[in-house]
């Protein structure tokens, strides 16, 4: 997947402000981010990749109270590589969407917030487009082509980062958004749509210096957002009313959604394009043990029910984010080590992440952390845990216990790189109640699947 072009040197974050429609943050150049959308409680998060905060904000808190944003949150999240976190605190519900602009001159970055400001959209969206960014060679973004990647998404591609907001109608089944400062190109690659497609009809429209794009739905189909992992690119997923989660117990092909659409999408893709179109990352998640094989227990409290939990939530993130997921379990069942191996083999995964609970032979011991496993000798596998471990570690505050290497079937089995986290110990009774709580396991959930993000951006090209 093509991405931007990162500036070598480390940017330096100054100073962050709220303005009349959004934020403006003063930083010597445009950053690469990687947003994500978090519930419970409702939160964006944006990470500034290269980024490093000057010392009087680190760990700042700057109120705002409207837009539906109670406040941001200001940290330098990791050292090396330098990542700046800021932490949208949300206090609704509220669909947020973000347009960036960098204004050189003033050495300012701003992000607007699109319809949340005004009901007519076009004031952010005019703003944005007097002040067009500016890092990228001068003139418009080319609207290059739409494709759908074979998992249920249409994805349209631009030459440059491009910024969008869109909605869906749901009475004329049409999904309509507008791109500031860009341009159609004069070959557009466009999907064939057959009598079976979820869509009925794309429609691009060039409006001045934007392009209007109106994508209709046939019946029964719905488009949402998807979480975007390459600002050249907006993937919206197809959704089919009453679509089932992804089952992947045989693990013989990547089934994802509705597998009649998933194999009916790569289809159109490859006559339109002519290439496979299906190069999305599969992560497969492990939930330790199940059935009669409950894994570590106190006090009527099991693994397997706790590692189930977190192994769904970190599929949903995942999802979100725009990687294809496989389970390995997604009930309480049954199930040996090696088919767990198989599953990952036979998807072709690029991450595979088993999740356990510890637990000491005391019956109460104040031991408490996480501990990350790899392979010996994975070095691949060591920078996978390496991540994880140190997203666990600054999101949940939890003991820091180490990364280390282990025989451990499912780890030294797989191909790929692949990990263990043991994600606290029950034979602590504080660590035994957060483990147990959906807000902790969420907590887990998301500092994985960032560790795992930053893991496949960065080191499976
Ligand atoms: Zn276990």
């Amino acid at each position: 997947m093509a991405q931007l072009p990162t500036t070598a040197k480390k940017l330096k974050l100054r100073n962050v402000q709220s303005i009349a429609d959004g934020f403006a943050l003063r930083i010597d150049g445009v950053p690469q981010i990687m947003a994500l959308r978090v519930s419970n409680p409702d939160r964006v998060i944006l990470d500034l990749q290269a980024t490093e905060i000057a010392p009087e904000i680190h760990n700042t808190i700057l109120a705002v109270n409207r837009f539906g944003i109670k406040q941001v949150r200001i940290a330098q999240f990791q050292k090396s590589p330098a990542i700046a976190r800021l932490v949208f605190d949300l206090s609704s519900d509220v669909p947020i969407n973000l347009l960036s602009s960098f204004d050189s001159g003033q050495g300012l970055f701003r992000l607007r917030l699109a319809g949340t400001v005004s009901a007519n959209p076009s004031i952010a969206l005019q703003a944005l487009q007097t002040n067009p960014p500016t890092n990228f060679a001068s003139g418009k973004a080319i609207v290059e082509g739409l494709s759908f990647n074979g998992y249920g998404q249409l994805v349209i591609k631009a030459s440059r980062s491009i910024s969008y907001q869109g909605s869906f109608d749901s009475r004329n089944n049409t999904y309509t958004f507008r791109i500031p400062n860009s341009q159609i190109a004069a070959q557009l690659r466009r999907p064939l749509l057959g009598s079976n497609s979820p869509i009925e009809q794309i429609r691009l429209n060039q409006v001045g210096d934007m392009v209007d794009v109106s994508i209709k739905t046939s019946s029964g189909w719905q488009i949402t957002e998807t979480g975007r992992a390459n600002p050249q690119e907006i993937a919206l997923q197809l959704v089919s009313l009453g679509a089932t989660a992804i089952s992947a117990k045989t693990g013989s092909q990547p089934r994802i959604n509705n597998s009649g659409l998933s194999n009916q999408i790569a289809q159109i893709d490859n006559r339109s394009t002519g290439q496979s179109g299906n190069s999305k990352q599969i992560v497969v998640i492990d939930a330790g043990h199940g059935g009669p094989d409950v894994g570590a227990t106190r006090g009527g409290i099991y693994e397997k029910d706790i590692v189930l939990a977190m192994s769904q939530q970190l599929g949903q993130i995942l999802q979100q984010m725009g990687y294809g997921v496989v389970y390995t379990r997604t009930k309480d069942e049954d199930l040996d080590l090696e088919p767990r191996v198989q599953i990952a083999e036979n998807v072709n995964a690029s991450a595979f992440i088993s999740i356990h609970v510890n637990s000491l032979d005391a019956n109460v011991s104040m031991v408490s952390g996480v501990e990350t496993y790899h392979a010996p000798n994975a070095s691949l596998g060591k920078t996978l845990a390496e991540l994880v471990h140190q997203q666990i570690i600054a999101g949940t505050g939890a003991n820091d216990r180490g990364v280390r290497s282990a025989r451990f079937h499912v780890i030294l089995k797989t191909s790929m790189p692949a990990i263990l986290v043991e994600t606290g110990f029950i034979t602590n009774p504080n660590e035994a109640a957060k483990l147990v709580s959906a807000a902790y396991q969420r907590k887990i959930a998301e500092a994985i699947a960032m560790g795992v993000n930053q893991f496949l951006k960065s080191y499976q090209r």
